[in-house]
């Protein structure tokens, strides 16, 4: 499975991924992920991120891309993914072209994973995550099985990010209209969008990703 998750914050990309890697053996490639760890540990990335995320800019063109460069062309790296979060942006989606076709391999399809904006603002503004494997929950719609316990590692540590506040969450919603939505058109012209009703259950969601799947593999 090569697959790409396109969507706004809260859409659900983060939830899908987990699932899908669980029961396909694929890695999940969240880029925000990537960079809450960084930030935790310090790291010179981390730091220089930690400011645009705050203020939910998106972070550059030229860091994201060394990052998600370097993870592809680590030795041993997975043959089989799920992009969740990156590309967001054109230029990051010319230069994940390039290295693909450097490592020669093949994209199977890009999920654009719709849902209606008052619902997206629900979602991330109720959103917790587990601070060590960062799966995703939601007070309302997807309590952990056991009260704070990670249902993927055990943790207990489930927090809210600090992006996920209602002041941020807008400026996020205005970045992922100006700057990554246009990634929708440019998928379609290279005939690998596919669109999905991001408002259903979970579950109902993860069928219809899977479906697509089989059919583009
Ligand atoms: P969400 O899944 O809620 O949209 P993420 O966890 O994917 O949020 O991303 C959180 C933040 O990390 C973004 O607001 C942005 O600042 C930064 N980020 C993540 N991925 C990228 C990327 N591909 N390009 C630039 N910034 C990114
Ligand atoms: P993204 O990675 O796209 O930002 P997440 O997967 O983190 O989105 O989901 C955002 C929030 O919405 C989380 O609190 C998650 O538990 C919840 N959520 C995800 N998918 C659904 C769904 N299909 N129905 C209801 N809530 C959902
Ligand atoms: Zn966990």
């Amino acid at each position: 499975m090569r697959i790409m998750l396109i969507g706004a914050p809260g859409a659900g990309k983060g939830t899908q991924a987990k699932i899908l890697e669980k029961s396909y053996n694929a890695v999940q490639i969240a880029t925000g992920d990537i960079l809450r760890k960084a930030t935790e540990a310090g790291t010179e990335l981390g730091l220089k991120a930690k400011s645009f995320m705050d203020l939910g800019h998106l972070v550059t063109d030229d860091l994201m891309i060394k990052l998600i460069r370097e993870k592809f062309t680590q030795p041993g790296f997975s043959q089989s993914w799920i992009m969740d979060g990156f590309p967001r942006t054109v230029a990051q989606a010319e230069a994940f072209g390039e290295l693909l076709d450097e490592l020669n391999l093949k994209l199977d399809c890009v999920i654009e994973v719709d849902v209606e904006r008052p619902l997206l603002i629900e979602r991330i503004t109720g959103r917790r995550v587990c601070r060590n494997c960062q799966a995703p929950y939601h007070i309302k719609f997807n309590p952990p099985k056991v009260e704070n316990t990670c249902d993927y590692c055990g943790g207990h540590d489930i927090y809210q990010r600090d992006d996920d506040s209602e002041e941020v969450v807008t400026n996020r919603l205005k970045v992922y209209d100006l700057q990554t939505s246009p990634l929708i058109e440019y998928y379609k012209l290279k005939n690998l969008l596919h669109k999905l009703d991001g408002n259903l259950p979970v579950e109902e969601v993860t069928t219809k990703i899977v479906n697509l799947v089989n059919e583009a593999r």
